[in-house]
């Protein structure tokens, strides 16, 4: 029996095994597809005791690893390398415990995030983080700390993990965290492993802070004449003090691709941009804040809707399906690099004004949306008819240009989706060399082989 076919001996059901060549295509990339890898393994685990042993083979006859949630990222980081075994957490998707005095539910990773949310609403919970995928695992937001629509109010997904069962490169299983509002005994490994990307350890149980659910949630569009306009108009809002649960920002040149994707129309289309907003708690408290936001808006806007369905254009769940599909919609006209640079939020503006200069300086076009309430720039960079050549050499100039400027406004080159395999090099650019290295030496205290996610994230 080779090494490799011994993993069929540590698995329960062997049916829950593939070999290479056998493995499908989706399963050596990410959601995009193009980025490629090799493994010699697919396992479906079920259990914690499965997972570990799986680990402590892997480690043994160091076999690279790569975890894998829903495949969801956009940044190649369930690329796997050098022959890997994938460890997919599609089976391990129950929800093992909801605990409404403590407010907290006990998942397995592999819960899918959709799924999660509609469950917890039915029970009178409400679960935050919000990231336009909605079919994303827990695991993978966890791992990627995933953003979303609803930071700007909540906070992104490490604000609601209270507590992470792991599984260490060489198979050992600890518990980190747990129902406590307070924690400040020692350091927080948890909050180390959240946004690692599979680097540091692989999570077996997710310990979640849930909240009640909000009254009332009510969603409005306001365009504008130009997307200056709109997100000039942000600071205002926020100055307001209303405490917006979500607000994006989109042109309308965007929104376009997206109501031809989905055949779906949003409102005043001679706008030039929108802001997306959504307000959530108690009714009289929406009422306040749409009135203020109407006040504070009306010199600057075209139009203050509110998505209430009384027309079929008001809609908020079509409205926002448009918003959802926009980087689908953009990838089914050509193919894109998907970034997601964030700024501090006083920057949107002329970050977004230097976006659409090198734009029409570069020839490429550049489509941009995104939270505008946190400062993350959604941006997709279009390939067009270029060839393979000519949209590499290029997208690359545009790249080194953009993050460049992202910098030199206080900005990153993530907000969210992560590093991966495609934006480790402008990291290791633009990031000092002692963080770098501090990054490194965590990660060989965790997996001192270096199994975990290899040539991932910041991992030299
Ligand atoms: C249309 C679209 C819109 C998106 N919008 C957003 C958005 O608004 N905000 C946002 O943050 N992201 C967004 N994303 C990106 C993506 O959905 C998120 O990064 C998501 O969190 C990935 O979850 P996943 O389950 O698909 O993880 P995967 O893609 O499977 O994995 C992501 C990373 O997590 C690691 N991982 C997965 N499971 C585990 C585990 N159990 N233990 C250890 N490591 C693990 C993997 O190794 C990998 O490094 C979007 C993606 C698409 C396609």
């Amino acid at each position: 029996m080779s090494v490799i076919n011994q993993l069929t001996t540590l698995i329960q059901d062997s049916s829950r095994v593939v070999f290479a060549p056998d493995i499908e295509e989706k399963y050596l990339s990410d959601q995009l597809g193009r980025k490629k890898g090799n493994a010699s393994a697919l396992v479906f685990v079920n259990s914690t005791e499965e997972v570990s042993a799986v680990l402590r083979f892997a480690y043994k006859n160091r076999i690279p690893v790569t975890p894998r949630g829903a495949g969801t990222n956009l940044v190649g980081s369930t690329v796997p390398h050098d022959g890997s075994i994938i460890l997919d957490f599609s089976k391990m998707n129950r929800i093992l415990e909801i605990d409404s005095e403590n407010f907290t539910a006990t998942v397995e990773p592999g819960v899918i995030l959709e799924d999660f949310q509609q469950y917890v609403e039915n029970l009178g919970f409400f679960y935050p983080p919000d990231p336009g995928e909605k079919r994303a695992s827990i695991g993978g937001n966890i791992s990627t700390n995933a953003g979303g629509m609803r930071a700007v109010k909540y906070g992104v997904t490490r604000n609601y993990v209270m507590g992470l069962e792991l599984v260490l490169a060489d198979g050992t299983v600890l518990t980190v965290g747990g129902k406590n509002r307070k924690d400040t005994t020692g350091l927080d490994i948890k909050d180390i492993v959240v946004g690692s990307e599979g680097t540091l350890a692989v999570i077996t149980k997710c310990l979640l802070r849930l909240i009640g659910k909000p009254e009332k949630s009510q969603s409005i569009l306001v365009s504008f004449n130009s997307l200056q306009d709109g997100i000039e108009a942000v600071p205002i809002i926020l100055r307001q003090n209303t405490n917006p649960t979500a607000v994006e920002f989109i042109e309308r040149k965007v929104v376009k691709l997206g109501e031809d994707f989905l055949n779906l129309k949003y409102p005043d289309p001679e706008a030039a941009a929108y802001l997306l907003l959504t307000f959530d708690g108690a009714a009289a408290e929406i009422d306040g804040a749409i009135q203020k936001l109407s006040d504070g808006l009306k010199d600057s806007s075209r139009r203050v809707m509110i998505l209430d369905g009384s027309k079929p254009e008001l809609d908020a769940a079509n409205i926002w399906k448009i918003r959802g599909c926009l980087v689908k919609a953009v990838e089914a006209v050509s193919e894109q690099e998907p970034l997601d640079i964030v700024v501090p939020i006083a920057r949107v503006a002329d970050f977004v004004a230097f976006v659409n200069k090198l734009e029409k300086q570069s020839g490429m076009r550049m489509i941009s949306f995104g939270h505008a309430g946190d400062g993350n720039v959604h941006l997709c960079v279009v390939r067009g008819d270029r060839s393979n050549e000519v949209w590499e050499k290029e997208l690359n100039a545009n790249l080194e240009k953009l993050y460049a400027e992202a910098k030199e406004s206080g900005g990153l080159i993530s907000g969210e989706h992560g590093l991966g395999v495609s934006k480790r090099d402008f990291f290791f650019a633009q990031t000092p060399a002692q963080n770098v290295d501090l990054m490194n030496a965590i990660k060989k205290s965790f997996d001192t082989k270096g199994i975990l996610n290899p040539k991932t994230s910041y991992v030299k």
